[in-house]
């Protein structure tokens, strides 16, 4: 397993943040996400540092669906980023955060009456107008809480990039923004910038998620520039923003080469210095939106083994006390994970197992078929790279509790998130009257 910031062998046990994960098990228990805060902190840096301009404002908005909680809030204002949010559950969690609502901005293909008044009334930064149905309703909002808003509209510039067909989100028919290609999205445009509720701010366009192919983001850039350039000219309006999204890949195993997010950014400002100026187009700010890239690998789940299983088919299954229900990515895209045993990092005998979860699900699996350090019951398994889309994905399937998150820096643990517990489970349950 790659060691990602701060994790180090302290004499064959792990430790992350300076503290041993055989610690960390024992004070919280297993599962247990553990988020290294340095590296998120890193991360956040390298962001802000590297994609700055002395040509335009530039803005780093954290996509929280990646990972939510009130102290992912707390590092974002922080470090002066802005932050997403999808649905009335994400807004009112950071909401209850206490950060600043202008650092907000609003996201959704089907924004409900609900969500858009909550924007409004929380007075968040921007609103995302996913497509045209959305205009009269918003507008509608505003109107009867005598508000204001700022929006951008989300455009699907149709390029394909290169990852999971799931997670493919800009092909022509993709369920995300209005096209391009489409002539009506003048009359769109028209539309929102004639609306006396909405302030018109510029476009947004989001090409998929987990993307390794730096291309498809220049691709991106230059469409992003010629589309704002047109709809500009042809209704006479200056058009000040443009947000670029997210999907900035990272490493999870080795058949993936991540994207480097220093030199990367420096790219992209080049890239938009060089375009705006060819293109000879004023614009005032560009955002972009990372989630995955900023606490993906600073995130890793401890699971304690049960035991080790050979069929008589001749898998050999490693058991863990977590699955699917905290990481349901490798069920749901494939998705693949290195791991390692954490508190024997110097096992040297290894032997190919698939480490399956504890949910009444074959597909239940979190690794297939990999050599893993040997392992008996009690031993400590550490999958790595779980910080995104994970916690955020996760479900009480078979009555299985969310584990705790735990934040870890400079030897010290700060508990995130609490473990759910089985009164949790029940609270909303009520007996019926029939
Ligand atoms: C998911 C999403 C992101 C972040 O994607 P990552 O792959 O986590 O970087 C950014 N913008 C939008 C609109 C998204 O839906």
């Amino acid at each position: 397993m790659r060691f990602f910031g701060t994790m180090r062998d302290e004499n064959g046990v792990l430790s992350i943040g300076g503290i041993k994960v055989t610690e960390l098990a024992q004070r919280y228990g297993t599962p247990l996400y553990i988020m290294d805060q340095e590296l998120i902190e890193e991360n956040m840096r390298k962001y802000k540092e590297n994609f700055r301009s002395e040509k335009f404002k530039t803005q780093i908005v954290y996509a929280s669906k990646a990972f939510l909680a009130k102290a992912m809030c707390q590092l974002v204002e922080r470090y002066d980023m802005d932050i997403d949010a999808v649905s009335g559950g994400e807004l009112y969690t950071i909401k209850a955060s206490g950060i600043d609502m202008q650092r907000v901005h609003m996201h959704g293909n089907n924004k409900s009456i609900d969500e858009l008044e909550m924007c409004v009334e929380y007075g968040i930064g921007s609103i995302i107008i996913d497509n045209e149905l959305e205009i009269d309703n918003l507008s509608e909002v505003c109107k009867r809480k005598e508000k204001k808003i700022k929006a951008l509209l989300r455009i699907n510039i149709g390029i394909d990039a290169h990852t999971h067909e799931y997670i493919k989100t800009s092909k022509h028919s993709s369920k995300f923004g209005e096209s391009i290609f489409d002539e009506k999205i003048v009359d769109i445009v028209e539309k929102i910038v004639k609306d006396k509720n909405i302030e018109f701010l510029g476009f947004h366009c989001h090409i998929g998620s987990q993307i390794f192919d730096t291309k498809a983001f220049h691709e991106g850039i230059e469409t992003m520039i010629l589309e704002t350039k047109r709809i500009s000219k042809l209704l006479g309006v200056k058009i000040p923003e443009i947000n670029l999204g997210g999907g900035f890949g990272v490493y999870y195993t080795e058949n993936d080469v991540e994207v480097d997010i220093e030199n990367f950014m420096r790219s992209m400002i080049e890239h938009l210095e060089a375009s705006l100026e060819k293109y000879n187009l004023d614009i005032e700010k560009v955002s972009i939106e990372p989630g995955r890239s900023i606490v993906g690998n600073a995130g890793s789940t401890l699971y304690t083994v049960g035991g080790v299983k050979q069929t008589y088919g001749g898998i050999k299954y490693m058991f863990i006390d977590g699955g699917m229900t905290d990481n349901i990515r490798p069920a749901l895209y494939q998705a693949e994970y290195e791991a390692t045993i954490a508190n024997r990092l110097d096992g040297e005998e290894k032997e190919v197992v698939t480490v399956a979860g504890k949910c009444c699900e074959s597909g239940d699996l979190i690794i297939k078929e990999k050599a893993l350090p040997k392992a008996e019951r009690g031993d400590l398994l550490l999958v790595s790279t779980t910080g995104a889309y994970g916690y955020s994905m996760s479900s009480n399937y078979n009555k299985i509790v969310r584990p705790a998150v735990v934040f870890v820096k400079n030897g010290k643990c700060s508990l995130a998130i609490r473990r759910e517990s089985l009164e949790d489970l029940v609270k909303n349950d009520l007996a019926i009257e029939l």
